[in-house]
């Protein structure tokens, strides 16, 4: 049977969840799929900035450390996106980038593998693994004299051998969506004592995250995604308690400190995750993420993540089926898995090239997805589409697919001025 666009319409009508995209500032006019690279604004974001601002800032000024909670804000908030990846309260801080984050745990990862394992040498990552991981992963392996190993996905398993010190990956690949199984590869990891560091970039917020029921041992991830926290959202950092207390992290700024206020010459760290901070955090932008996790957390009347996670694969299989039905005879493949269980909350397809024109002719039309350029050779095009159930909806998939399709048959996509190049893509 075919699908029609009065069969998403109605499924629209049925969505247990449509209420929460009027929590959203959606553009008129406009079909936002990139969710996945920045999350639209939730409209009580302006009103929450503007009291920090005005009221906090503007008239309590230094005072709001204390009576607006700022100091406590990166934890605070380190506990709504707690509840989000399967950590417990207190478990989490809201603080810096997602590569810096990444630096802090990698290198607490190594130095434990140091004390307990001196003899391994290797940190295996996947080599399609965001770049600015694999960038810190090969900064702190030269550093350390320690081999950086990048494989395929596929040859992961074989690779988690008695050498291995760490295995860092990113849980859904921000290229494809593929989504690896977290629990099933961090138990062959400690299976081999080799400590596991998770990226959930692509994850919080998006798919369900269960941390403790995976055995992990460090996860970082990133708020201005699928949390709606911004552009340039603080990031945010969990590790295993049975960990924290082991080793510094090497950014001991003082508000890692156990008395940051004493104000000694020596660090002294403090106990639990709250020694994963440095030093001051952005109070804005941290109000901005915490008003975009209430966003998030608001599906939690409505079934939670595992409502989100239904809705969100529907999304995803219904693109993948009308891109099938629809776009035949354009050179579009999928790269994303058709297995539930192996996918994120995003659809990639694949061009041999014109990826980017096809994406900004897609653009002009009000379709906002995104491009990841292929090396022209083995690697095809990325157009990427992220389906964030919170604010897109079924009818949403298919006017974009129809979009798509009148680029593709039309030839418009070949006009000279899509093919001009911006700085961000
Ligand atoms: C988006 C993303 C990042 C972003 O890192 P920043 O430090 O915020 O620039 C890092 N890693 C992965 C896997 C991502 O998807």
């Amino acid at each position: 049977m075919s699908i029609t666009l009065h069969t998403c319409e109605q499924l629209d009508a049925q969505d247990p969840l449509r209420s929460l995209r009027d929590l959203f500032e959606l553009p008129e006019g406009r079909l936002y799929l990139d969710g996945n690279s920045l999350g639209v604004l939730p409209r009580a974001t302006p009103a929450r900035v503007a009291q920090a601002v005005c009221e906090e800032w503007g008239q309590d000024l230094i005072q709001s450390w204390n009576t607006a909670g700022w100091f406590e804000l990166p934890r605070r908030v380190g506990d709504k996106i707690a509840r989000l990846i399967g950590a417990r309260a207190g478990e989490v801080v809201a603080a810096d980038s997602t590569s810096i984050n990444l630096f802090k745990v990698l290198s607490c990862a190594l130095d434990i593998a140091a004390a307990d394992h001196p003899a391994r040498r290797k940190v295996v990552s996947e080599r399609s693994n965001f770049p600015t991981d694999l960038y810190i992963a090969e900064a702190l392996c030269r550093t350390r004299g320690l081999e950086l190993v990048l494989l395929d996905a596929t040859a992961l398993e074989a690779a988690l051998q008695d050498d291995v010190a760490v295995l860092m990956l990113t849980h859904v690949n921000y290229r494809t969506g593929a989504m690896h199984d977290m629990a099933h590869l961090t138990a062959m990891a400690q299976a081999r004592g080799i400590l596991t560091v998770w990226d959930l970039a692509h994850s919080a917020g998006a798919v369900p995250v269960d941390l403790h029921g995976a055995h992990a041992d460090f996860a970082v991830g990133c708020g201005y995604k699928y949390l709606n926290g911004g552009p340039g959202a603080p990031a945010f950092v969990w590790v295993h308690p049975h960990h924290t207390d082991r080793f510094w992290q090497p950014l001991a700024g003082w508000w890692g400190h156990a008395a940051p206020f004493a104000f000694t010459p020596h660090y002294q760290p403090a106990p639990g995750i709250t020694r994963y901070q440095c030093g001051t955090q952005p109070i804005l932008s941290l109000t901005a993420l915490d008003a975009g996790l209430d966003s998030v957390l608001a599906a939690e009347a409505l079934g939670g993540m595992p409502a989100l996670r239904r809705k969100s694969l529907a999304l995803t299989r219904l693109c993948m089926d009308l891109v099938q039905a629809r776009l035949g005879g354009h050179g579009l493949g999928i790269a994303t898995p058709q297995a539930d269980d192996d996918r994120g909350s995003q659809v990639s397809l694949t061009r041999a090239q014109g990826g980017y024109a096809i994406v900004q002719a897609l653009i002009a039309r009000g379709v906002i997805g995104d491009f990841r350029a292929g090396d022209g050779a083995t690697q095809p095009d990325i157009l990427r589409f992220g389906f964030t159930p919170l604010y897109v909806g079924y009818a949403d998939v298919w006017h974009a697919v129809e979009q798509l399709r009148q680029v593709m048959d039309s030839g418009e996509w070949q006009d000279p001025r899509f093919a001009k190049q911006h700085a961000v893509t």
